[in-house]
C-alpha cells in the first residue's frame, strides 16, 4: 500500500512524455522486490521455460483473422495469422476476416475446434522441451511476494480508475504539502462527434491554432481523453463551458469535458501504467495469472460490495477509451487464459449483466470498446454456456434484459412499435439479442434436469418477448388518399432478421428432448392463444357452399387491422413439425387437451398474413406506400422467410391436417374475400374489380398448391435437411446455370452462417469451368431435371416465369412435349397425412370446376391462363396422390378418391359437366394452346389411375376366389402382392397409432362445430362412382 504512495509523490509533477522515469523509479524496484533478483534475467528464464498452450493474441482493429469452416465449432472461433499458418486448417476451407478489434486468438482452446485445436507453435513439446515446462512453476518466494504486491497494485488501480472527485485524492494518497491550484481541462472521446467537429469546437473555444487542435483531437481519439488546457480552477471551468457551448447543436449533445486536479490526473495515468505493467507480467506465468485472478475475485467477507473485477467492469462505461482498453487487455491476459477463472469471471459478468447492458445502451462509445463485447468470448464456449445456463440462468437473464430495455417501444396494446426509433440505440439492443444467439449456438448433448428446467424457464421468458412482437405494428388498408408518411418498418424487420436463427435454435433445443418439446409446445400454445383473443366480441356469421357451412367471426383483411409479425404462431408451427418428426406428437393430448387446441384460431393469423400478401399483389394496398411493399418483400425473402412465410405455410398445413377439408377451404375463400367470386357471378363491367379478383384467385390457388404440395420440411414428410437444400439448389439451377456466389446468396444461412451448399452441390450439379472471361457456373445434372416443380414456393414471380420458360425451351430442343407436371411429392408424415384430403373434397372440386368452366365457356373474364395452369397443377397433384396410394396399398384400402370425384357431375342439372369433360373441351380452347401438352398429360394420368383401379380390383377378385387361372408367373405376382400387402399393413398399423391421436383433435373440432356437419354426409357414398367408371 505504501509503495505507490511514496512513488506517486514523485510522479505528480512529471507528466506527458516523462513516463520513462516511471520505469526506473517505480516499476524496476517493484520488480526487483517481486522477483528477488534482476527482473530481466528472471523474466528471460520464465520466457524460455514456458509458453502457454493458449495463444490468446488480442486482435487490433483491421487485423486479419482466420476461421476454419470445417473445424470451427462456430464462426466466432478465430486464429491469428501466425497460428493459422502453423495449423492444419490452412489446408481446409477457411474464411478470412478483418477484425473489428477486441477479439483474441482461440488457438489452444479445445472447445473451439472440432479438430486441430493447437498450431505447431503452441503444441506442447513443440518448443523443444517437454510438457513439464508448459506449466511453469514460480518459486514460493516469488509467489509470496506476488500475493503481497498484487492486492495493493490492484486496489490502487481500481480506486484511481473509479475515482470521481475532481479536486481531491483519496485520503491515504494525500500528501501533506500544500495543495496547488493546478487543474486541467480534460476533453473526452465519444463516437458521436466527428473529427472535424471536435477540431472546430476546440479552435473556437480555446482560440488555438488548427495544428494544435488537430493534435489534441488525434490524441483524444487514440487515448480517449486529453488535457487541452492547464491553469487555475476557474479558468479551466471557463474553458469547459466554452467547449461545451461550441460543440453542442440541435442534433448533438455537447462534448464531454471535465476539470481535473493535476494530482488526480497524474494518479489515474499512473494507474493505467500499472495496468499495462500487470498485463505484461501476466503473459509470463500461469501462477501470476492465478494469483491475480484470485485477488480480483476476492470479496470482502460480510460486505455486499462487488469484488475488484466487478467494480471495474461495472465502471467500464464511465471509463475513457484508453482506460477501457487497458482493462480489457488485462482481462484477456489473465482471466481468459485460465479456464477455471474465465468461468468465475463469466459468473460475475452474468451477475451484473443487466446493468452492464443498460450502461452500454446509454454509452457513447462503440461496442468494441465496451466490456459487454466480451460476452462472445464466454457465451460461445459450450461448457461455459451450459454452466451459465444451469447455474446462472443466463438465458432468462438475457431475455429479461431485453424485456427491460425494450418497453420504451411498447404501445398501448403492449406490442412493440418502432416508429421514430433511433438506429444507434436499437443497434445496441441487437447486441443483447446477439448474446442470446451465442449462448444457444451449441446444442447440449447431455440434458440434466436442472438444465432442462433452466432452459424452459428461459424459453418461457423469451416467449414474453415474442408476445410483444405477435401482431405488432398493425396496419390498415388506406382508402381514398395515399398515406402521408411511410411508416418506419426497418426496425421491426431487422429484429425479425436478428431473431430468425435464434428462433430456429430455440426450436432445435426443444427438440432435443421429448419431455422438453412437449412442455415448450404447451407454453407456446398458451401464449398464442392469449394473443388470439381480439375480435372475440363479434358475432359469428354463417355461410354455405356446396352443401357445407362455415361458421366464423367476421374479419376482413381489407378493412380490419392486420400484422405481418407473428413470431409466436410461427414458433408453434416450428415446434409442431418437430413433434411430428420425433413422433412425440402422439403424446400431445397429454399436454394440450383437444378442447384447448382450437386449430381454427391457430390458422387464423398466418392466413390473414398470406391474404395480405395476396391483396398487395392485387394492388389493393397501393395507397399504403412503399413501406408495406418492403415488408412483404422481406416476408418472403431468403433472409426472413424461414421464420415468416415458410412457417405460415406450415401452419396452414397443420390446419388442413386437423380441420375438415371443406371447412378449411371455406375459411380460405372467406379470408381471401372470394366467396362471391365462386358463386354465380353477376356480370360486371368493372375492369379493376375483375382484375383484382383474378389476382386474388391466382394467389389463393398458389397457396393451395403449396399447402398440398410443399412437403420438403423434415417432419412434414420424411426428408432430411440435405434433401431440402438439394431441392432449393435444383430449383435455382432450373432457372439458369449459376455461379457459386449466386447460389449461396439465395440460400438461407444457419446460425453458423453456413448454407450447407458444399456438402450437396456435387450431387445435383456439375461445375463448368469459366471460359476466357467470366466466372465458372454450376449446371444442373440431367437426372435432377425431373425434380422441377414450376410452382416451387420459394420462386419469386420473375423466377417462376424464367424457370418455366427455360424448362419448356429445353424440352422443345429435346423434341419432347412441353408438359411440366409436378414431380411426385414425398409422402406426408402421419401427422400431416390428412392434408391431401383437401384435393378431393367437395369445395375443391367446386373451385376447380368453376374455373375450368369459365375458361371453356369463355363467357366471363374471371379466368387467366395462370389460373388454368394452377388448376392443372392441382389436378396433377390429386392424380399423382391417388396413383401413389394405389401402387402402395390394395385398391379397397385406398379411400382417396380423386378420380371418382373429378369424374362425377357437379350437379344433377342437365347441362352438368365433370372435370374430365371440361378438360377435353379445354384442349380446344385456342387461347390455351400453350397448356395443351399438360392437359394431355393429365388426361393420360386419368387413364392410368382408372386402369390401376380396374386392374387391382380384378386382381383382388382373382386372388380371393382362389381360381385355377392363377399359375406360373401369376403366382409370383401374387407373392409380390402379398408382400406388398404385408408391408402396407405394417405401415398402416404404424400410422394408425398416430392417426388416432390426430383424429382425437379433429373429432373435437367436429364436436364444437357439430351443427355444420349435418349437411356434409350426403356427399359421401361410393355406389354411383362405380357406375360412372364403367361407363
Ligand atoms: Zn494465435
Ligand atoms: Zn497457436
Ligand atoms: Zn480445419
Amino acid at each position: 500500500k505504501h509503495v505507490p504512495n511514496i512513488y506517486s509523490a514523485e510522479m505528480d509533477p512529471m507528466l506527458e512524455k516523462q513516463e520513462e522515469m516511471v520505469q526506473a523509479m517505480i516499476l524496476y524496484p517493484l520488480e526487483c522486490y517481486l522477483f528477488g533478483e534482476d527482473p530481466d534475467t528472471f523474466l528471460e528464464k520464465l520466457q524460455q521455460s514456458g509458453t502457454s498452450q493458449l495463444c490468446g493474441k488480442v486482435f487490433k482493429g483491421g487485423e486479419t483473422t482466420y476461421s476454419c469452416r470445417d473445424c470451427a465449432v462456430d464462426p466466432t472461433c478465430v486464429l491469428c495469422m501466425d497460428c493459422f499458418q502453423n495449423s492444419i486448417h490452412k489446408n481446409h476451407r477457411y474464411k478470412m476476416h478483418s477484425s473489428t478489434g477486441g477479439g483474441f486468438c482461440d488457438c489452444g482452446d479445445t472447445e473451439a475446434w472440432k479438430a486441430g485445436p493447437l498450431c505447431a507453435k503452441h503444441e506442447p513439446g513443440a518448443s523443444g522441451t517437454a510438457k513439464e515446462n508448459s506449466e511453469c512453476q514460480l518459486n514460493e518466494e516469488v509467489m509470496e511476494h506476488s500475493r503481497r504486491v498484487f492486492p495493493a497494485v490492484i486496489k490502487y488501480i481500481v480506486d484511481m480508475l473509479i475515482w470521481e472527485e475532481e479536486k481531491e485524492l483519496p485520503l491515504e494518497l494525500r500528501i501533506s504539502r500544500e495543495k496547488a491550484d493546478n487543474y486541467y481541462c480534460v476533453l473526452f472521446n465519444d463516437e458521436h462527434h466527428s473529427y472535424d467537429h471536435v477540431i472546430y469546437s476546440l479552435q473556437r473555444a480555446l482560440g488555438c491554432e488548427l495544428g494544435e487542435a488537430q493534435l489534441h483531437t488525434t490524441a483524444i481519439d487514440k487515448e480517449g481523453r486529453r488535457a487541452v488546457k492547464a491553469g487555475h480552477y476557474a479558468s479551466c471551468q471557463e474553458a469547459k463551458e466554452e467547449i461545451k457551448r461550441h460543440s453542442e447543436n440541435v442534433s448533438q449533445r455537447p462534448l464531454h469535458v471535465e476539470v481535473l486536479h493535476v494530482d488526480v490526473m497524474a494518479h489515474q495515468k499512473f494507474a493505467l501504467r500499472l495496468g499495462s505493467w500487470l498485463n505484461k507480467l501476466m503473459s509470463y506465468s500461469s501462477d501470476f495469472r492465478q494469483i491475480f485472478c484470485q485477488i480480483c475475485l476476492k470479496e470482502d467477507a460480510g460486505s455486499e460490495k462487488p469484488c475488484f473485477i466487478s467494480k471495474l467492469i461495472l465502471w467500464d462505461a464511465k471509463l475513457h477509451k484508453g482506460a477501457r482498453k487497458v482493462l480489457h487487455e488485462l482481462i484477456f491476459s489473465s482471466f481468459f487464459m485460465e479456464m477455471e477463472y474465465k468461468k468465475l469471471f463469466a459468473v460475475e459478468f452474468v451477475k451484473y449483466y443487466k446493468s452492464l447492458q443498460k450502461e452500454y445502451i446509454n454509452d457513447d462509445h462503440d461496442r468494441v470498446l465496451s466490456v459487454t463485447a466480451l460476452s462472445v468470448q464466454m457465451f460461445t464456449v459450450p461448457t461455459l454456456a451450459r454452466h451459465l445456463i444451469e447455474e446462472q440462468k443466463v438465458i432468462t437473464i438475457i431475455t429479461e434484459t431485453l424485456l427491460e430495455v425494450l418497453p420504451e417501444y411498447l404501445d398501448k396494446n403492449d406490442k412493440f412499435n418502432f416508429q421514430g426509433y433511433s438506429q444507434d440505440k436499437l443497434n445496441r439492443v441487437y447486441a443483447v439479442i446477439y448474446d442470446l444467439r451465442y449462448v444457444l449456438i451449441s446444442k447440449p448433448t447431455l440434458w440434466t434436469d436442472r438444465l432442462r428446467e433452466r432452459f424452459l424457464e428461459g424459453f418461457v421468458s423469451f416467449l414474453r418477448i415474442l408476445t410483444c412482437m405477435q401482431g405488432m405494428e398493425e396496419i390498415k388498408r388506406q382508402m381514398g388518399q395515399h398515406i402521408e408518411v411511410d411508416p418506419d418498418w426497418e426496425a421491426a424487420i431487422a429484429i425479425q432478421m436478428q431473431l430468425k436463427n435464434i428462433l430456429l435454435m430455440f426450436q432445435e433445443w426443444c427438440a432435443c428432448d421429448e419431455e422438453l418439446l412437449l412442455r415448450a409446445y404447451k407454453e407456446c400454445h398458451k401464449a398464442v392463444m392469449r394473443c388470439s383473443t381480439n375480435g372475440r366480441s363479434r358475432e359469428k356469421t354463417v355461410f354455405h357452399m356446396c352443401g357445407h357451412t362455415l361458421e366464423s367471426r367476421p374479419y376482413r383483411v381489407s378493412t380490419d387491422p392486420v400484422s405481418i409479425h407473428l413470431p409466436l404462431s410461427r414458433t408453434l408451427a416450428g415446434l409442431h413439425v418437430r413433434l411430428s418428426k420425433t413422433g412425440t406428437i402422439s403424446r400431445l393430448h397429454e399436454f394440450v387437451s383437444p378442447e384447448e387446441f382450437q386449430v381454427d384460431l391457430l390458422v387464423e393469423y398466418p392466413l390473414r398474413c398470406l391474404v395480405l400478401v395476396a391483396q398487395v399483389a392485387a394492388e389493393m394496398w397501393r395507397r399504403n406506400g412503399l413501406s408495406l411493399i418492403s415488408q412483404v418483400f422481406y416476408y418472403q425473402d431468403v433472409k426472413c422467410r424461414e421464420e415468416m412465410y415458410d412457417k405460415d405455410i406450415i401452419m396452414l398445413q397443420i390446419g388442413a391436417s386437423l380441420m375438415d377439408p371443406n371447412h378449411f377451404l371455406l375459411l380460405m375463400l372467406q379470408r381471401y374475400e372470394l366467396v362471391d367470386a365462386f358463386k354465380k357471378m353477376k356480370p360486371t363491367k368493372d375492369q379493376d374489380l375483375i382484375k383484382q379478383y383474378n389476382v386474388l384467385i391466382e394467389e389463393m390457388l398458389q397457396i393451395l398448391i403449396y399447402v398440398v404440395g410443399e412437403r420438403y420440411v423434415p417432419g412434414v414428410s420424411n426428408v432430411t435437411k440435405e434433401d431440402v437444400i438439394m431441392r432449393e439448389i435444383i430449383h435455382l439451377l432450373c432457372i439458369e446455370p449459376m455461379a457459386h456466389s449466386a447460389i449461396t446468396k439465395s440460400l438461407p444461412e444457419n446460425e453458423n452462417n453456413e448454407t450447407g451448399l458444399e456438402s450437396v452441390i456435387d450431387k445435383v450439379a456439375t461445375f463448368k469451368k469459366p471460359g476466357v472471361s467470366g466466372h465458372g457456373v454450376y449446371e444442373l445434372k440431367d437426372e435432377c431435371l425431373k425434380e422441377f416443380n414450376m410452382f416451387f414456393y420459394h420462386y419469386t414471380k420473375t423466377q417462376h416465369s424464367k424457370a418455366e420458360h427455360t424448362q419448356k425451351k429445353r424440352r422443345k430442343q429435346e423434341n419432347r412435349d412441353e408438359a411440366l407436371p409436378p414431380p411426385p411429392p414425398p409422402e406426408f408424415s402421419p401427422a400431416f397425412s390428412n392434408v391431401v384430403k383437401l384435393l378431393n373434397c367437395d369445395v375443391m372440386m367446386h373451385i376447380l370446376r368453376t374455373i375450368l368452366q369459365r375458361a371453356v365457356e369463355l363467357e366471363t373474364h374471371l379466368w387467366t391462363e395462370a389460373m388454368i395452369q394452377m388448376v392443372l397443377h392441382l389436378l396433377s397433384l390429386g392424380l399423382l396422390e391417388e396413383k401413389q396410394q394405389l401402387q402402395k396399398s390394395p385398391e379397397e384400402e385406398v379411400t382417396f378418391d380423386f378420380y371418382h370425384k373429378a369424374t362425377r357431375m357437379g350437379s344433377s342439372a342437365l347441362n352438368a359437366v365433370n372435370v374430365l369433360m371440361l378438360l377435353e373441351k379445354l384442349r380446344r380452347v385456342p387461347q390455351l394452346e400453350a397448356q395443351k401438352d399438360t392437359v394431355i398429360w393429365i388426361l393420360q394420368m386419368f387413364d392410368t389411375v382408372k386402369r390401376l383401379r380396374e386392374k387391382s380390383s380384378l386382381a383382388t377378385v382373382i386372388a380371393t376366389s382362389g381360381s385355377e387361372v392363377t399359375k406360373g408367373d401369376e403366382s409370383t405376382q401374387d407373392k409380390e402382392k402379398a408382400e406388398r400387402k404385408r408391408k402396407a399393413e405394417a405401415a398402416r398399423l404404424h400410422r394408425q397409432k398416430i392417426m388416432a391421436q390426430m383424429s382425437a383433435l379433429q373429432r373435437n373440432f367436429i364436436e364444437t362445430h357439430k351443427l355444420l356437419y349435418e349437411n356434409t354426409l350426403e356427399t359421401q357414398g361410393k355406389e354411383d362412382a362405380i357406375m360412372e367408371e364403367e361407363r
